[in-house]
């Protein structure tokens, strides 16, 4: 019988620089007798820099542009010499003229939608990494095909948010992924670019390659599949910002949308959905200890859950009246939700009153400025800004009390499993000192 196929997928945190790489070889080593499909990131924050690249050459300074881009291209040389002693032809030829084919889009004026451009630049980055982790798993001796992601995944021309068409893309993996996998054990796949039926690269949204792999996991219904990360599992809450945080050994399905969807970065919010409707177990594991279990996410609950936390940072409130003081009813609320569909406002919480209607939203780009000009002529908008969303599943009186702490509550909800607060810091009055005051 055929081995069954496993997904693992390595974020940029994984694959910093020539040593990371060289780890991750030896993870990959340990897997050998294996079938899998690798999805991988762009390297360290290769990403913000293309971003860069994007937004230099879209506000009209290509000449800046072009030396961002000149120097992703120095890193990532750099990077190929750390790696190999000599370092492919074929490597260097694939990577130059990727850098290459941006350069001279940045030659040209820019296109009309900035989500468009974006996505040819941005995803230059995945495409580097995968060519040149592909060439050093082959170096050591552990055989790997690559392949196009955009010869995969279809999505709609959304830019920078691309939605899936999951029939396409179905078809395409089954079609195209089991013989290489016959020819070579792993198959190498960026995560987080895709392609219009135009043919044009999108992109799946920032952070997006864990969700990358949970499509191709669903369209090879694949036995499980692990994410890698430089954390030993999902955790009770992000250990940058807070102490005596615990892994969680399982999850369920459920349990990982909840959280993940307000803010628990470990993982993306759309992983979850494709690896439930087929049953797929997800393990999120420590790329820096991978002897260690990880957290396990399956169909069945885990034990009791301890309190979770989940911040989501730059959010903002927007209070919404209406102009002739009536109150706010199911056609008002119709209308503001056209418009917060077109401007691709994500709520993340909302609550009405008689007469006004309150929304927390993602603050993104313009967004909400363009949201508050499109209801302007029914509705009045103030905008609270620099907020942050604290979500907290299975919360006791004492976490909701610390985490309360020094900050003033804006907006609360509770439902029995979650709390949800909207909160800002309190400007912290002291004393001056007394030689700072003119008597
Ligand atoms: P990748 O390298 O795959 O892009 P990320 O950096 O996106 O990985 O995700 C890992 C990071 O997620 C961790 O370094 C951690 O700071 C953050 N994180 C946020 N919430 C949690 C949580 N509940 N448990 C574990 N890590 C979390
Ligand atoms: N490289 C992309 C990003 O940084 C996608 C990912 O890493 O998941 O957003
Ligand atoms: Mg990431």
């Amino acid at each position: 019988m055929q081995q069954p196929i496993n997904v693992f997928k390595f974020g940029g945190a994984s694959l910093r620089d020539a040593d990371a790489i060289r780890h991750v070889g030896t993870i990959l080593d340990r897997f050998k007798d294996q079938r899998l499909v690798i999805i991988v990131s762009a390297m360290g924050k290769t990403t913000n820099a293309l971003e860069e690249v994007a937004n230099s050459y879209w506000n009209g300074k290509p000449d800046v542009a072009r030396e961002k881009l000149g120097a992703i291209h120095a890193g990532a040389t750099q990077a190929m010499k750390d790696l190999f002693a000599e370092v492919p032809e074929e490597l260097t030829a694939a990577v130059n003229d990727l850098f290459v084919s941006v350069e001279w889009a940045l030659e040209e004026d820019p296109n009309e939608e900035y989500d468009y451009d974006y996505d040819q630049i941005v995803s230059l980055g995945e495409l580097i990494s995968s060519h040149i982790v592909a060439a050093y798993l082959n170096r050591i001796g552990l055989p790997t095909s690559w392949l196009d992601a955009r010869d995969v995944i279809q999505t709609d021309n959304t830019y920078r948010e691309g939605w899936v068409k999951w029939p396409e893309t179905v078809e395409r993996a089954e079609r195209l992924v089991p013989p290489l996998l016959d020819s070579t054990p792993f198959v190498l796949t960026q995560g987080f670019i895709g392609n219009t039926s135009e043919n044009y690269t999108t992109t799946l949204g920032r952070e997006g390659s864990d969700y990358s792999a949970a499509i191709f996991s669903y369209c090879l219904d694949v036995e499980a599949m692990s994410i890698w990360k430089d954390v030993p599992g999902v955790l009770t809450a992000d250990p940058r910002y807070f102490e005596n945080v615990t892994k969680i050994d399982r999850l369920s399905y459920r349990e990982a949308i909840e959280m993940t969807y307000y803010g628990a970065k470990v993982i993306h919010p759309k992983t979850i959905k494709p690896l439930q409707n087929k049953s797929i177990p997800l393990y999120v594991r420590s790329f820096i200890e991978p002897d260690l279990e990880g957290t396990y996410v399956t169909d069945e609950a885990g034990d009791a859950y301890p309190p979770m936390v989940a911040v989501e940072r730059d959010q903002a409130l927007v209070n919404i009246s209406t102009r002739d003081f009536s109150f706010v009813a199911e056609h008002h609320i119709k209308e503001l939700f056209e418009h917060i569909t077109t401007t691709r406002l994500q709520v993340n919480m909302m609550q009405n009153t008689a007469i006004s209607f309150n929304v927390v939203v993602n603050d993104i780009d313009d967004r909400v400025e363009r949201f508050c000009a499109l209801v302007d002529q029914h509705f009045k908008t103030t905008i609270d800004r620099h907020l942050e969303l604290i979500t907290i599943r299975h919360y006791t009186p004492e976490i909701v009390d610390s985490l309360r702490r020094g900050k003033v509550n804006l907006l609360e909800g509770r439902l029995p499993l979650t709390l949800q607060m909207v909160v800002k810091d309190v400007p912290v009055i002291r004393r001056k000192k007394e030689e700072d005051v003119a008597l």
